[in-house]
């Protein structure tokens, strides 16, 4: 009989969990929207710590609402490892994002406890607050405000659309949850996994099951603000307009064509976009709209970032125009060492792998300034996520955890 960790990896048991976490939120289209600190996702963290109770972990929170699942270690005084991912979704998400890397711990560590085996460290299961910013942008605020990234008091003052803050918002969750113990904001950790679905086709291309994620692209996100002035649309000639609408559609074309590389590597997107007061017959007031714009080469993404100041200056019209950058996280490498281990810890299972740069962000970007973070792939059908079509196999859900349980063990005996 192998004694191996993963070799008590569920299969049945870990999709069976991630369906019925999926539950929670589902639309009827097959999506999941989770938003975070909503009810669906009070809901859902409360399926979780029931299921960490059953399994005889230790639940807690922080300040923020980052929730923790411990699996006691022989020596509970090291700092932990974390391993997760968060469970909020897009408004139109889908099962697997974020869910597969928090189910997923959970299963590495029943796993663990199943073999007989106790590690050195005690091992965490995380579901960061807020990943996806959907409501309160920008996203990864639990991991932002864990590290140290950004600071509470700052991102307790964000409001969403109805003005309800982030610091409201999360009293909620944190007196839904007031029977659980309180952790400190950015205790000591050990090391941080993070496993997670590619969002992309290059693992399914290659017909390799675990990615061993060498990096994150940059990513630097503005808010734009196009002050005209609201007018009769009948009676107010063209000179005479300081249309907000004119004035944001010329800027975005300008950037548009700026951002538009011949090698097809820069991502820019205006994906938000607002106009007052939103009336048929009235010349556009004000326009507010978002720009994110992501590379994987540090000189790129400083370069482009810094053109579009001017660029929104030099098209402005008639209008006044603000610019207000609200995120710039470079590129980052993760650690070697962590990723030869992953490579060797998924090697000695027999699970083939190939290396690959994450195109998106996620937790694992601030963990990796405050100690070695790894993150594994996983295929997703047809790259499809942020979606409800969104889509894995049963059999890549269990290679990955296998692999996830066996790194875990490795650094949790460290
Ligand atoms: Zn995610």
């Amino acid at each position: 009989m192998s004694s191996r960790v993963s070799d008590y990896v569920d299969g049945a048991r870990l999709w069976q969990r991630l369906m019925n976490l999926a539950a929670f939120g589902a639309t009827p289209t097959g999506g999941v929207r989770r938003l975070a600190l909503s009810p669906e996702e009070i809901a859902g963290r409360a399926e979780l710590v029931r299921w960490a109770r059953q399994l005889g972990l230790m639940p807690a929170v922080d300040d923020i609402s980052n929730l923790f699942l411990r699996l006691e270690g022989t020596q509970p005084n090291l700092p932990p490892l974390l391993i997760g991912s968060h469970i909020d979704t897009q408004p139109t998400g889908g099962k697997f994002d974020g869910a597969y890397g928090v189910i997923g711990g959970l299963e590495a560590v029943e796993a663990i406890a199943s073999s007989g085996k106790r590690p050195r460290r005690s091992i965490d299961i995380v579901a960061w607050f807020n990943e996806e910013g959907a409501r309160f942008a920008p996203g990864m605020m639990g991991s932002a405000v864990f590290t140290a990234t950004r600071q509470l008091a700052e991102i307790e003052q964000v409001v969403d659309r109805n003005g309800r803050s982030v610091r409201q918002e999360v009293d909620v969750v944190l007196a839904a949850e007031r029977e659980l113990p309180r952790r400190p904001l950015g205790f000591a950790v050990a090391g941080y996994i993070e496993a997670h679905i590619e969002q992309g086709v290059l693992l399914e291309g290659a017909g390799i099951p675990v990615g061993v994620v060498t990096g994150i692209q940059g990513k630097r996100t503005f808010r734009v603000e196009v002050f005209g002035e609201e007018s009769h649309a009948g009676t107010t000639a063209r000179a005479a307009r300081r249309d907000a609408l004119a004035s944001a559609t010329a800027i975005y074309r300008a950037l548009q064509d700026a951002m538009n590389d011949e090698a097809d590597e820069v991502r820019f997107t205006v994906g938000m976009l607002t106009v007052s007061p939103n009336a048929p017959s009235v010349v556009p007031a004000h326009v507010v709209f978002s720009i994110d714009l992501r590379h994987h080469d540090p000189e790129t993404v400083k370069r482009l970032g810094d053109l579009i100041p001017e660029i929104c200056e030099a098209n402005r019209g008639a209008c006044t125009v603000s610019v207000r950058p609200l995120l710039y996280d470079p590129p980052l490498t993760f650690s070697a060492d962590l990723r030869m281990r992953l490579t060797a810890a998924a090697a000695r299972i027999g699970v083939p792998t190939m290396e690959l740069l994450s195109p998106a962000g996620h937790d694992a970007r601030y963990l990796h300034y405050v100690c070695p973070t790894a993150m594994i792939f996983i295929p997703c059908r047809s790259g499809i996520s942020h979606h409800p079509a969104e889509s894995i196999t049963p059999e890549h859900a269990t290679v990955g955890v296998r692999v996830l349980t066996e790194l875990a063990f490795e650094l949790a005996n460290e």
